[in-house]
């Protein structure tokens, strides 16, 4: 492949920017010390830590520094907070999470459904957009707790994360509310106490930090059962001698991330817009899967009916573009994806849809190139589907 690589996945993951990478550097080196340990040569790395946990904190706007456990990523920060909530307090056995939650949270749900506990998967209309009735609706008495995205993986839609706690709150105000913020964090600002939150996680890979780091925001009224036993790290919250270079990462990623929330929402997003605009335009079987302005500045999520994403996504490849038809995780089998499922998105869009997620490193040229490539590419797919008579009527509809 001679191609220059156009990397437009940056949900799935970001690359490392050479800040972070810098940061980290000296704890892999010079500063190697267990941060626990007594002697001045750790030091600094158990300031580093301090430090970082200082920069989270601000970054999420939490209370207290103390509120936050560095974690090794997003699934174990839901995990912690999910698993560590429940077994705190046993007595309660419902549960409410939405349709479209990241795996990590859905798939815990389900365990938890087969351990004995009452479930409510609340519902989306069309455009993503999570049904509040039922929401409130589904509240209790003997509700433990609601999970929530901030941001969806595969659409990007924004949920009104302070209206859902109110109204979780105005129903239980013992219920704990955790919201799994790893697409959200980055891209627009994440605050907890404004927002009503009691637990909150976030993952470094998906800002700019390497994988293998992530955080856990736990309030101080919130008491969990720790995942790991162990040592007491992290306030006996998470076992495990301190990964210091990646929390020194996540740390910079984060401050990094804070100065550019502006350039995300002008550049980042006008570029996304250009993408998405010239495909709906250009390509008569494209299908916007949501359009609702409330979205995070990086992502869109289009749909080309009657062909298959697969093999649009291979011909991407072979021009060194890199995109996804669906969440990471559920693209390497061709299930559709349960978001553009719970949405509705008709079976004649479902399979051809196609994230394009954006970063700082996305460049004007890059998303003109795929503006250019994409109309013959989707030509070549069009011209093998076996819906040439569908395809023909959606041709004299969209004209
Ligand atoms: N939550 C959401 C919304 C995600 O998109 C992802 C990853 O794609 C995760 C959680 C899991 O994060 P990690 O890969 O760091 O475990």
């Amino acid at each position: 492949m001679t191609n220059k690589l156009i990397y437009l996945d940056n949900n799935a993951t970001t690359k490392v920017d050479e800040r972070v990478l810098e940061a980290m550097m000296p704890y892999f080196k010079e500063e190697y010390a267990n941060p626990s340990s007594m002697y001045d040569f750790s030091r600094k790395s158990s300031n580093a830590i301090k430090e970082a946990r200082g920069v989270i904190k601000d970054f999420v706007n939490a209370k207290d520094e103390k509120e936050i456990i560095f974690t090794s990523c997003g699934s174990e920060s839901a995990s912690t907070a999910i698993r560590g909530v429940l077994n705190y307090d046993r007595n309660k056995k419902h549960i409410i999470t939405t349709k479209v939650e990241h795996p990590c949270v859905l798939n815990l749900y389900q365990t938890l459904e087969k351990q004995g506990y009452s479930v409510d998967y609340i519902g989306v209309d069309s455009n993503g957009e999570l049904n509040l009735e039922e929401l409130e609706a589904a509240v209790k008495d003997d509700t433990a707790l609601v999970s929530v995205m901030w941001a969806n993986n595969e659409n990007g839609v924004i949920n009104p994360i302070g209206r859902i706690s109110e109204i979780i709150k105005s129903k239980n105000k013992d219920t704990k509310f955790f919201v799994d913020a790893v697409q959200a964090a980055g891209k627009i600002p994440i605050d907890v106490q404004a927002n009503g939150i009691d637990l909150l996680g976030i993952s470094g890979h998906k800002f700019h930090a390497p994988k293998g780091i992530g955080a856990l925001y736990i309030n101080s009224k919130t008491m969990i059962t720790p995942l790991i036993a162990g040592g007491h790290q992290e306030r006996g919250k998470r076992a495990g001698t301190e990964n210091t270079p990646y929390i020194a990462g996540i740390a910079k990623a984060a401050e990094l991330a804070v100065d550019g929330l502006q350039y995300e929402a002008t550049e980042i997003k006008r570029l996304r817009d250009k993408l998405e605009s010239n495909i709906i335009n250009k390509i008569y079987n494209a299908r916007l899967n949501t359009s609702v302005a409330n979205r995070v500045p990086n992502t869109t999520n289009i749909g080309f009916e009657y062909i298959e994403g697969e093999l649009i996504l291979l011909h991407l490849s072979d021009l060194g573009i890199c995109a996804s038809s669906g969440s990471a995780c559920t693209s390497g089998s061709l299930e559709p994806s349960h978001v553009l499922r719970a949405m509705n998105v008709p079976f004649t869009a479902i399979h051809g849809s196609i994230r394009w997620s954006l970063s700082r490193f996305t460049t004007e040229d890059e998303i003109d190139f795929v503006i250019e490539k994409l109309p013959a590419i989707i030509d070549k797919v069009t011209a093998i589907s076996p819906y040439q008579k569908e395809l023909q009527a959606l041709k004299e509809l969209r004209k």
